[in-house]
């Protein structure tokens, strides 16, 4: 038996099938992630041909039929193309960067609608941005790894329960520690990189614009917040959208 099933969706990713047609995960905000074919897709004068693209937000029907891998696209409609991230190499590098952390974070058929809203209002942050579009990146991230149940404790260092000033993170436990609880080989995080952190924490997206790091700080979170959920996420050191990234950020 197969059910018709309606989502809004975000496309993960695209590959190619035969000469015609393209499977499309998505992550939709009913189902989690979804992986469909569209028949037909890929022909010039096809309906849906450049709709089906990362990171386009849609609204979809698909057929549904239990132990299948891949399900039946009925139907497209496109809600978002966040348009303005195409003419800009750098906040498309980030938006294809989120898109594939979320990809390799989540598994299948796992509903997780507050993701669903951190990653449409992200891309939606980063299409309308006129501040530094890194910041959007360092929010999704920090935002991330808390849904996943990692979340950063940015104040007490969890070992001696003293209040942090410069931290490390512990390669192995993942913790961020105070300097004194600190154990060799650890990556080292200053005090503007922690107030950084801890103003991305407590600032809603919809304000990033208002926060400025200085280029230092944000290279420092930048490396910081990607090894903190390397450690923590499985497949995260294997992102293929991270060399145009680091090409490109600022
Ligand atoms: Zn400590």
């Amino acid at each position: 038996m197969s059910a018709p099933h309606t989502s809004q969706a975000v496309v993960l990713r695209t590959i190619e099938y035969s000469d015609t047609s393209l499977i499309v995960r998505l992550f939709t905000e009913t189902y989690g992630k979804v992986t469909v074919m569209a028949r037909g897709a890929r022909r010039p004068k096809h309906a849906l041909h450049g709709v089906l693209s990362v990171p386009h937000r849609l609204a979809v029907d698909y057929r549904h039929k239990d132990g299948r891998d891949i399900q039946t696209l009925v139907g497209v409609e496109l809600a978002d193309s966040y348009a303005a991230l195409a003419g800009d190499l750098g906040r498309s590098a980030a938006a294809w960067l989120l898109v594939e952390m979320l990809d390799r974070a989540v598994q299948v058929a796992d509903p997780l609608p507050l993701l669903f809203r951190l990653i449409t209002s992200s891309l939606e942050q980063l299409n309308t941005t006129t501040g530094d579009f890194p910041t959007v990146v360092h929010f999704y991230q920090l935002q991330l790894a808390r849904q996943l149940g990692y979340a950063l404790q940015l104040e007490k260092c969890p070992r001696c329960g003293r209040q942090v000033q410069t931290a490390v993170l512990d390669p192995l436990g993942g913790d961020l520690l105070c300097v004194r609880c600190r154990p060799s080989g650890s990556l080292r995080l200053g005090r503007a990189a922690l107030s950084y952190l801890r103003d991305l924490a407590a600032t809603h997206i919809s304000e990033l614009d208002s926060l400025h790091p200085a280029s230092g700080v944000r290279q420092e979170v930048d490396q910081f917040l990607l090894k903190y959920l390397f450690i923590h996420v499985d497949g995260m050191d294997k992102l293929r959208s991270l060399k145009f990234w680091r090409q490109v950020r600022k």
